[in-house]
């Protein structure tokens, strides 16, 4: 009996289910995803029944073919019109999903559409590859609902440079944000989008901290304490101090290369491991920068936590590590309530 967590309402910072679906190269993959087929970490019927109620919904465009993973071409800049055209497709699978949903999925593009029935889902570009540096393309983003947007993903793009994927490594590698990247920052707050930090390097990290000066709070939708997983992708305690500080917060990633002290992609590794990435974060930057960011459909899950039907026993890990009633409220779904109501109505 799961008496408080199966009941919680919970919003997750980070999902790949879009270019899960996108690249399956099966044409039912869509109507398996809204009939709940089982196939990766997400699907609607599994979100229903853990209680997902909300959920950063990522665009991520990777030109170079899969393969290129392995030859170091998937880390090199990717060309603005392919990434252009692959957004587009992913854009468009969303909102196809919402409209052929039957309201289960709705895209939120007011902070008052997170609290509607069903699952509300933010429009999230990582890396802005399919914006040029004139912007333009933002606005059509913004248009079709897009609300949040990771400036890079682990490469260099024409705003700003991303994180290597190393171990271990720090943050602190490569140059901060160009005069394109800071004008899109800027672009970002005018409309009203959520600027996300996640896979940006240390310099573009405070160099965004320095845009923001206290009047946007700096979200990081997906990742964990360096202080426990040197890898370049997780926050050092100065990062999650200035997080703390700004009142924004860090999705903690399930990933388990980011979460183990040896950086290993083992699911062989507990789910505790996750808790105790929140109980640093809460340590450092207070209980208000706790919130989660699974990366579902997009990196490897501790076993025991599996997929989205893992979410209830996950909260109750947070229980059982003393994290009180008011506590697991904030972290499942209230943070990210108040982040992105701070940043849409700015
Ligand atoms: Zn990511």
């Amino acid at each position: 009996m799961r008496g408080f967590a199966a009941r919680v309402r919970i919003f997750d910072g980070h999902n790949d289910a879009l270019s899960r679906i996108a690249r399956s190269g099966r044409p039912d993959a869509r109507a398996g995803f809204l009939a709940g087929d089982g196939d990766g970490h997400l699907d609607l019927a599994r979100a229903a029944a853990a209680g997902l109620a909300g959920g950063c919904f990522a665009v991520f465009t990777c030109p170079p073919p899969e393969d290129a993973y392995h030859d170091g071409s998937y880390f090199a800049a990717a060309p603005h019109g392919a990434a252009w055209r692959e957004a587009m497709i992913q854009v468009g699978l969303l909102l196809r999903l919402e409209r052929e949903s039957g309201g289960r999925i709705r895209v939120a593009r007011t902070a008052a559409d997170l609290d509607r029935p069903g699952l509300a889902a933010v429009l999230h570009l990582e890396g802005a590859e399919p914006i040029g540096t004139r912007l333009e393309e933002l606005e059509l983003l913004h248009g079709a609902g897009m609300r949040s947007l990771g400036l890079t993903w682990s490469r260099p793009n024409a705003f700003a440079t991303g994180v290597p994927f190393e171990f271990p490594g720090s943050p602190d590698a490569g140059p901060g944000l160009s005069a394109p990247g800071r004008a899109l920052v800027a672009a970002c707050n005018e409309l009203g989008i959520l600027v996300d930090v996640a896979h940006l390097n240390a310099r573009g990290f405070w160099d965004v901290h320095a845009i923001q000066d206290g009047h946007r709070p700096l979200v990081c939708s997906h990742a964990g304490a360096h202080a426990l997983s040197p890898s370049p992708r997780n926050l050092t305690d100065d990062q999650l101090r200035a997080i703390g500080e700004s009142g924004g917060l860090v999705g903690i990633n399930f990933h388990t290369g980011f979460l183990r002290a040896d950086g290993a992609e083992d699911p062989d590794t507990p789910q505790d491991l996750i808790v105790a990435h929140a109980r640093h974060v809460a340590e450092v930057a207070g209980i208000g920068a706790v919130a989660l960011g699974s990366d579902f459909d997009g990196a490897t899950m501790p076993a025991e936590l599996r997929d989205v039907a893992g979410l209830p026993g996950l909260l109750d890990a947070f229980r059982a590590a003393g994290f009180g009633d008011a506590d697991l409220e904030q972290v499942a779904h209230g943070n990210w309530r108040r982040v992105l109501e701070a940043t849409w109505t700015a």
